[in-house]
């Protein structure tokens, strides 16, 4: 056997073994790295779920992002943008909601969850639509505000930190609140 011969054998063999291991290492390696995929995916959806909130109701009121809530703010009218992220309020006897009657529900405006029960709802006199308890305690979120000369509990979004009014303590039976809001936080969804 001359030199170029063995050569060429001894190339053939390296390649018939390098071919030959080759699929038997992939073999080997692909269940264990798909498996190890499966597993970091599986490990990855805990803590994603367990970052949300849900409500009694069960909503979720997992806080918005600022940019979830600036994708909708964009759709707004100027006066709900206007009540909902600047605090404003609108006049009485003049929003959507003071006067109605219609059975269904309050969802806020900008994040859709549902915020009052037509079933709650009273004739204040004050013009602007009114309620005796929220549709689900942790939907919204209350906190002492002392803008413009007054001691007042202003009632936010839960989820996404809307404006929507304020709750006082003389409400009708059986809670005693009047949760005074505005319509223009607010979009009703009638009863089917
Ligand atoms: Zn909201």
């Amino acid at each position: 056997m001359n030199r170029v011969a063995f050569s060429s054998l001894a190339l053939l063999f390296l390649l018939a073994f390098t071919a030959a291991c080759s699929p038997v290492a992939r073999e080997s390696d692909g269940p264990t790295a798909s498996e190890g995929e499966r597993l970091a995916m599986k490990n990855e959806k805990p803590p994603v779920a367990a970052g949300q909130k849900l409500s009694a109701s069960g909503h979720d009121i997992t806080p918005w992002t600022a940019a979830q809530k600036e994708a909708r703010i964009g759709d707004l009218e100027p006066l709900e943008r206007a009540v909902t992220c600047d605090a404003g309020t609108e006049r009485a006897f003049t929003g959507k909601y003071w006067n109605s009657k219609a059975e269904g529900v309050y969802h806020c405006v900008i994040c859709d969850l549902p915020l009052f029960n037509s079933g709650t709802k009273f004739d204040s006199g004050t013009g602007w639509p009114s309620f005796f308890q929220p549709f689900d305690r942790e939907h919204v979120d209350e906190h002492s505000d002392e803008s413009h000369g007054m001691v007042r509990t202003e009632v936010r979004c839960q989820r996404c930190s809307a404006h929507l009014g304020h709750v006082f303590e003389d409400g009708p039976r059986p809670t005693g609140l009047r949760y005074c809001m505005n319509s223009a936080a607010l979009s009703f969804t009638p009863k089917k």
